[in-house]
């Protein structure tokens, strides 16, 4: 049998590990991440560059979805490991008297970052900070789709790292086959749902631990008492960022009937504003365009497939497969049988369905699975937290759209066929993290040796006074 090509670098990665990385102090890291954080700052042109050759972004975008997030999550690591890598003092019960118990943070070990296109950057270094901080190796696998920025991930693992602590493996489906063959102790993975399971059977054949941040379709439901020009522009700005290749993206509108046509006005003006025309936002360079072909075949597919089956334009709707340019596209008539209901956009297509009462659009969004994000737009605090209350998501944001991938101290991730576990900060860290459980018990006389046997009448006294009282 061959070898696998990438055993070396783990052998390499686990001996580093145990001889030098695990024992690293809190300062070790921190020198680790400030590094990171200086190539990042004296390579910032190079990457907002390089980023945009791949699919087309803008530089603002850029610096608020790729730089700014990994650079915030470097700077919260700095000023909060202290904290997050402190051991946690427990109380002692009272059938341990005597004993003193603690829990202490220790790095999992040697781990594999896979990441995907869309955020290429951000998605493959804001874990690797997370790692680096919770004091593991990392072999880091950007996304084949964006091959500029998969380029500049090996140029930054290359001058920052060295290869027995940070390592990068570039290429597609063969690379990371023959990367989820061998035996890591965590393997950290952000792409799609389906993707996803192929992570976690490779993953279960040597119970290896996963983080799995997936995609699938993000609700959102607009009440009746809202203010539609406040959810129209959030809306409009929070579906078409990235040209809608993004996995907190809003996947269709539930809009209740009574305002089904004054939101639609809502929502053109603001396209209006924001774009000016379906044409003209082919010439924006405020607009980026669809990754590659054979995500321009499928969005305009998704796109052909709803005309067809009977769904009318709102905005938009015009393509070129030459630019890989979808305009930003607004959809009416959805209902859950149309095609584009059934799958993730990911794509500028934000179809709207009308509702008559609440409980059906809840019933429709709990018959299909966990979203990762779910949006509710209204003026009333009660809708909203009933809203909450009756579904399950990973992420929920009230009166906006996508703005929670931004709050350092909030849990990002999903919940089931959206993901397992959650990433950024403290969350991200404790991923890479084993809480381990460290008791000291004294020695000669402890309280369990009062039940050790043979069982005579008193230690059955104490075994029933003990069980009775816990
Ligand atoms: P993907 O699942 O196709 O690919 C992700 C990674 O897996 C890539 O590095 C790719 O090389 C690798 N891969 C692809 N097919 C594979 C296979 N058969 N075996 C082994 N490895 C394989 O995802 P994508 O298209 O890059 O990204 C889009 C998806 O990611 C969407 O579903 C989106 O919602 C999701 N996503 C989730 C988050 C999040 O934080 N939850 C963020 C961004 C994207």
């Amino acid at each position: 049998m061959s070898q696998n090509p990438y055993s070396e670098i783990l052998q390499k990665q686990q001996k580093h590990f145990h001889s030098e990385i695990k024992n690293r102090s809190l300062y070790q890291r921190k020198v680790v991440l400030k590094n990171l954080k200086k190539w990042i700052k004296e390579n910032q042109e190079l990457i907002l560059t390089e980023l945009a050759k791949d699919f087309g972004k803008c530089r603002e975008e850029l610096m608020i979805s790729e730089i700014k997030p990994v650079v915030s999550e470097i700077k919260d690591a700095l000023r909060n490991l202290r904290f997050w890598a402190q051991d946690v003092h427990k109380s002692t019960p009272l059938v341990l008297l005597g004993s003193k118990a603690k829990v202490v943070k220790e790095p999992k070990g040697i781990t594999l970052i896979i990441a995907p296109w869309n955020f290429p950057f951000m998605l493959a270094i804001g874990p690797l900070v997370s790692a680096i901080a919770a004091g593991c190796t990392a072999v880091v696998k950007p996304s084949e789709n964006t091959p500029h920025c998969e380029k500049l991930i090996e140029k930054l693992i290359q001058e920052v790292f060295k290869p027995e602590e940070v390592a990068c493996v570039k290429g597609g489906v063969t690379e990371t086959t023959h990367l989820l063959d061998l035996k890591w102790d965590h393997i950290f993975f952000t792409g799609s749902p389906m993707v996803g399971k192929i992570v976690m059977t490779a993953a279960a054949k040597h119970l290896t631990s996963v983080t799995l941040e997936l995609g699938g379709q993000n609700p959102v439901i607009i009440d009746k008492k809202t203010s539609l020009k406040d959810a129209a522009q959030k809306l409009i700005w929070g579906k078409f960022f990235n040209c809608g290749q993004s996995c907190i993206s809003p996947n269709y509108v539930f809009v209740h009937e009574s305002i089904h046509e004054s939101f639609k006005i809502a929502l053109k003006k603001e396209y209006k504003k924001i774009f000016e025309s379906a044409e003209a936002s082919n010439k924006t360079q405020s607009f980026a365009r669809i990754v590659n072909d054979q995500h321009f075949l499928r969005v305009q597919n998704l796109l052909d497939k709803s005309l067809e089956e009977g769904m009318t334009i709102v905005a938009g709707g015009i393509t070129d497969r030459a630019t890989k340019f979808v305009s930003p596209t607004i959809l009416e008539g959805l209902t859950t049988d149309k095609t584009i209901f059934k799958e993730e956009i990911f794509g500028p297509i934000m179809p709207l369905i009308s509702y008559r009462n609440v409980d059906e659009a809840i019933r429709i969004i709990n018959e299909n699975e966990k979203p990762l994000a779910l949006y509710v737009f209204t003026k009333s605090k009660s809708f909203a937290n009933d809203i909450i209350s009756k579904t399950s998501a990973g992420t929920t944001v009230v009166n906006d759209t996508t703005i929670q991938f931004t709050h350092p101290n909030l849990p990002f991730g999903g919940v089931n066929n959206s993901g397992i576990g959650k990433a950024h900060g403290e969350y991200g860290y404790k991923e890479f993290t084993n809480e381990r459980a460290v008791l000291y018990q004294r020695r000669g006389f402890t309280s369990p040796k009062l039940i050790y046997p043979p069982y005579n009448g008193f230690k059955r006294w104490v075994i029933k006074v003990v069980t009775w009282w816990v």
